[in-house]
């Protein structure tokens, strides 16, 4: 009899595995994949639309049906809303009409790939005086803001405080302050170029905040030696160890710390929270995130694995990292699954791998594994990686998530080695 996989969540991670899985694991298994929605956001390209004044879900959303169709994958529209891994059953509500009841659905394995809350409901004042750029609806406001709105007053861009998750299962991490500071840094330095061309300043309208000692630490201290005096040298504000946001007001933000930083536009990326549904969980840490090892794999229920934001290993909350834990899985499952299965697993290498984008179609590549004790440290800026950020969307939406063999380490080696 195949084996029932179970996919929990189908956007980065979640359509990556269950796309993988089915190319590793072949025809020994079913799989199931659960979303309460049925099409994929292209997150970390919304802000190079924004700019642009295109409206990010004309497109950044991409419909992903037809592949899991192609693969024999089933898809069910539903809110998954308890895990019970003692039974091995996952209960949903179908959310196509109204009043569904709740079902439930069994599994062999599980993958949970459901991302994570993004807590704005916690930051008083968000809804009425906070931008962002986390999905397309709020993306979309941020673009009608600047087009028609924005006054030419200062503007804030930076992160709340991130709660990671602990237990004793887990591997050693070094710990965040922040759940993804790449994106702040990004939206810093197209919005400086987005001010240029339309006249109405530069950089040194924009503060970037941070709660820690340091902006995006993650990204080792050979990287910040070279980017901070930068930052400062094209006359950015930049404002250390607020601790988190308090609150924010009309005319800007009031911090955690007792201070407060004046801002006609605040633009805030929130904290990173699990879903409710996770905390508590014999799988979970003491926060919610799902416990793995580097496998992906949970140490007390080995046919439950966890990839993307919902793992606890994915810090920072990048998109890349995701990517690549989804095919750790996907081997795992098929490994599992299969007796004529020989190839190598490889643990997750934890890294930082981001293409950025500056605006007037340059970028920065960073690719990093010192915050995590290892010595690549690699930073470079020009057109390259913007072709490379926009490249791999592209590749992204033409091949459904199953980005291939060559996709990733071809542009990791254009960005290592490439002219930029
Ligand atoms: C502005 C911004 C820019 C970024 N830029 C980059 C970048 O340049 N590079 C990079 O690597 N990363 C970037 N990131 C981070 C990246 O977007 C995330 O790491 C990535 O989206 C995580 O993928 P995921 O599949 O784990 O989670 P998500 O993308 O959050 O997907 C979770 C899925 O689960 C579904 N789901 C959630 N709860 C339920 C439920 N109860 N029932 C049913 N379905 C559910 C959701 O509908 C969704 O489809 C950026 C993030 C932001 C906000």
């Amino acid at each position: 009899m195949k084996s029932k996989v179970l996919v929990l969540g189908s956007n980065f991670a979640g359509l990556t595995a269950a796309r993988f899985i089915r190319e590793e694991a072949k025809d020994a298994v079913n799989i199931t994949v659960i979303d309460r929605k049925n099409y994929l956001n292209f997150i970390p390209n919304i802000p190079i639309e924004v700019f642009s004044n295109r409206n990010p879900a004309n497109t950044m959303e991409f419909e992903f049906q037809h592949f899991l169709k192609s693969d024999g994958t089933e898809f069910i529209l539903g809110n998954v809303e308890k895990i019970d891994v003692d039974n091995k059953k996952v209960f949903y509500t179908p959310n196509e009409r109204e009043g569904a009841d709740q079902e439930e659905i069994s599994y062999d394995y599980l993958v949970i790939a459901l991302g994570n809350k993004l807590a704005f409901d916690k930051i008083e004042g968000f809804a009425d005086f906070g931008h962002t750029f986390s999905d397309t609806v709020y993306g979309n406001e941020v673009r009608r803001y600047l087009h028609e709105e924005y006054k030419g007053g200062p503007i804030a861009i930076g992160s709340d405080r991130f709660h990671q998750g602990q237990s004793p299962k887990l591997p050693k991490l070094p710990q965040a302050i922040a759940a993804c500071e790449g994106p702040p840094v990004e939206v810093a330095f197209s919005m400086a170029d987005w001010l240029e061309k339309n006249n109405k300043g530069d950089a040194k309208k924009i503060t970037l905040f941070t709660p820690g000692d340091v902006i995006a630490e993650d990204a080792g201290k050979k990287i910040l030696d070279q980017l901070l005096p930068m930052v400062s040298g094209m006359g950015y504000g930049y404002k250390t160890n607020t601790q988190g946001i308090k609150r924010l007001y009309k005319e800007g933000i009031e911090f955690l710390d007792g201070s407060s930083l004046e801002a006609e536009m605040k633009i805030i990326f929130p904290d990173w929270e699990p879903h409710d549904f996770l905390k508590g969980l014999p799988i979970s840490d003491d926060q919610g995130f799902i416990i793995t090892d580097f496998y992906m794999q949970n140490p007390d229920y080995p046919e439950v694995f966890a990839c993307g934001d919902a793992a606890a290993v994915t810090v920072p909350k990048l998109g890349s990292t995701g990517h690549s834990e989804a095919v750790i899985v996907a081997k795992m499952i098929a490994k599992a699954v299969r007796d004529d299965y020989d190839k190598e697993i490889e643990p997750l290498h934890p890294q930082v791998l981001c293409f950025g984008d500056m605006g007037s179609n340059k970028g920065f590549y960073m690719h990093t594994d010192e915050w995590w004790g290892g010595d690549m440290s690699i930073l470079k800026m020009g057109y390259t990686p913007y072709l490379l950020k926009i490249g791999f969307k592209t590749a992204y939406e033409m091949f459904g998530g199953r980005v291939p063999g060559w996709g990733m380490p071809a542009a990791e080696f254009i960005g290592d080695h490439g002219f930029v």
